[in-house]
């Protein structure tokens, strides 16, 4: 089923994204946790998609599939396009079609500095016009990424989000959005992106925090303002582990909760591989989808 199939139902879509093991561990490492966050069925789940090379394809498509046959839960697998040739993003799709996953979320991936990027493609849009190109893909369900904050390599919120469209118009039918801490900034980027004539559905993507490490290294990553109230919370309990994340998942908590008081279309859920978390999340707010 294509995702943004899920949404016509007008009820919140609650999503949950999980990483693939490195590479020198093997799936199995982490089909329990996988299998626990499955059980606690959400509408799907998404699986990122490592820096390239096969093991990084194969462990996405592996557990996507996973998801979808074993566990009977919707999968998505995300793909890059900083590290693939038009040819390489061929193989992948064919690679996860005939494994049976209908859904992707399509990415231009990190540049990183030591590797020098493939050139067939400079955006995600790129890619997804190229696989909306081949018919063969017509029943394959497209996501995209967009950042309330701004994308960091954006000028502006508003250079962003005119690039956005293009995603939009390239075939994208659903967003998921980077992390954020403050609602606040989504609710002023969902405003101007339906301005700009934007009207697919937005999931929210929330992070529980689960140490102080995981949050240094996402905001480096991402560039996520850290509100005051967050920052104290992690000042507080940094040094108790068990603490920090119980305060974690009731600032998450809370955060979904303002946010589907304010008809966010779904809510994406980060949960960094974490059964204990996601179920405490949907123990929370279950009852408010
Ligand atoms: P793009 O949409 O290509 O945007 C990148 C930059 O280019 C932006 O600044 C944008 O404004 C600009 N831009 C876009 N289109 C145009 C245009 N037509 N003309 C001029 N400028 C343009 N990374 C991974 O490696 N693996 C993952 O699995 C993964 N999963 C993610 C999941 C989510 C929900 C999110 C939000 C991010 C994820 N990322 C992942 C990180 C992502 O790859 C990076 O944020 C990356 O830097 C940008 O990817 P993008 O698809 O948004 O790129």
């Amino acid at each position: 089923m294509k995702i943004s199939e899920m949404f016509k139902t007008g009820k919140p879509v609650l999503s949950f994204e999980v990483f693939p093991p490195k590479k020198t561990s093997g799936v199995e490492s982490i089909t329990a946790a996988v299998d626990e966050l499955a059980e606690l069925k959400p509408a799907y789940i998404s699986v990122t998609y490592g820096a390239g090379g096969n093991t990084a394809n194969t462990f996405t498509r592996d557990i996507a599939a996973h998801i979808k046959n074993d566990c009977g839960i919707e999968a998505m697998a995300h793909i890059t396009c900083v590290n693939n040739s038009k040819e390489e993003v061929l193989t992948v799709m064919d690679s996860f079609t005939e494994a049976g996953i209908e859904n992707i979320l399509a990415l231009r991936g990190d540049i990183n500095p030591n590797v020098p990027p493939k050139t067939d493609f400079s955006h995600a849009s790129d890619m997804i016009t190229f696989i909306r190109s081949h018919s063969k893909y017509d029943n394959i369900g497209i996501s995209g990424a967009c950042y309330p904050e701004g994308h960091t390599e954006a000028e502006s919120l508003t250079e962003d989000i005119i690039n956005l469209r293009e995603k939009v118009n390239a075939g994208a039918e659903e967003l998921i959005s980077q992390l954020f801490f403050d609602n606040a900034f989504f609710y002023d980027f969902r405003e101007k992106a339906k301005i700009a004539g934007i009207n697919i559905p937005i999931s929210a993507g929330i992070m529980p925090v689960t140490s102080k490490s995981q949050i240094e290294r996402m905001v480096t990553m991402c560039g996520a303002s850290l509100p005051q109230k967050f920052v104290r919370m992690v000042t507080k309990y940094e040094s108790r582990p068990d603490a920090l994340i119980d305060a974690g998942i009731a600032y998450a908590a809370d955060q979904i909760a303002d946010l589907l008081s304010s008809g966010v279309d779904g809510i994406h859920l980060y949960t960094m591989n974490n059964p204990y978390v996601a179920r405490k999340i949907v123990d929370m707010i279950g009852k408010l989808l």
